[in-house]
């Protein structure tokens, strides 16, 4: 990874527009399972029953017992997710000013938690809900998200009229439901993200699979606009043709490293005081 990493470090040092893209990769240090490496939560559950909007409602009509299962691994999980020390580092790439942006598939809130400013959530976000008749969206604090997740897990899910009078209200009186992109669903802000992408000197992809479009054509964009790619991933790349350095090794152990480098060479600081 040495010769790889001074490249790496090389580029960013020189670099004003950076953008990191990110997958569920990036997250599985703060203890949240991807969703296609082993142990992870689709080797439990089937997206089929409760990654998409006619899945939930089918399962919690006929097996509602499976859908607290689920809610209530969930809930547990996010309860125990700190940012990493991957989402620190690209927060304090921000700060040095060589990232102005961070474009993330996951719906973890982590890169916010860890102190991104400039964070495009593709896939949405599970402290945001959204309208179910009007589709007005409202931020939601953490703990309140994690405490409703918790009430449905333990009693509320027993039939949908259940699950409905516990979820918020919106203004317009309907109920609201979390804001993520469920399997079959509209991406969310991808304009933004493309212009991030097209926009960028160089493109960090962080911990992800590139098997979800049309986020994962981010990184093509971005090449085809000028950006070098580096491309962290401690497993498989998706991006192997494309990427101009490839560091084999996990984002919390490797950004740390490239942004305190970058920091030592005179852009700012890492790390926090
Ligand atoms: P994925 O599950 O398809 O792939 C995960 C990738 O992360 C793999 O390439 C794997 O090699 C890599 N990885 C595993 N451990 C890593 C580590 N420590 N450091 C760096 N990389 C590591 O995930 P994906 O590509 O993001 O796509 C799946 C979809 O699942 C996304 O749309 C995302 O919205 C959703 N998802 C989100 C979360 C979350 O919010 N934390 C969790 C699971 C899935």
């Amino acid at each position: 990874m040495g010769g790889d990493l001074d490249r790496a470090v090389e580029i960013l040092t020189g670099a004003s527009r950076g953008c990191v893209f990110t997958g569920a990769g990036i997250s599985a240090e703060s203890g949240i399972p991807t969703f296609r490496d082993p142990g992870g939560i689709w080797e439990r559950f089937d997206p089929a029953e409760v990654g998409t909007p006619e899945g939930l409602r089918t399962t919690l009509e006929r097996d509602p017992g499976r859908l607290r299962s689920f809610l209530a691994e969930t809930v547990a999980t996010l309860e125990r997710a700190e940012p990493n020390p991957g989402h620190r580092a690209v927060a304090d790439l921000e700060r040095m000013g060589v990232v102005d942006a961070v474009v993330t598939q996951n719906v973890d809130g982590l890169h916010t938690q860890a102190g991104s400013r400039r964070v495009i959530e593709v896939h949405g976000s599970l402290y945001r809900f959204r309208c179910l008749v009007c589709r007005e969206t409202r931020s939601i604090e953490r703990s309140r998200v994690l405490a409703l997740g918790r009430a449905l897990a333990d009693d509320g899910v027993r039939g949908v009229a259940q699950a409905l009078a516990l979820l918020p209200r919106c203004a317009c009186g309907a109920p609201m439901r979390p804001d993520v992109v469920l399997f079959g669903e509209a991406v969310q802000s991808m304009d933004r993200a493309f212009a991030a992408a097209q926009g960028a000197d160089v493109l960090v992809v962080a911990g992800t699979s590139g098997a979800v479009y049309p986020a994962a054509a981010l990184p093509r964009e971005a090449k085809r606009s000028g950006a070098a790619v580096i491309d962290v991933n401690p497993g498989e790349s998706a991006y192997g043709g494309l990427a101009d350095v490839r560091i084999e090794g996990k984002t919390g152990v490797v950004l740390p490293e490239l942004a305190r480098r970058v920091a030592e060479r005179g852009r700012g600081s890492a790390g926090r005081g």
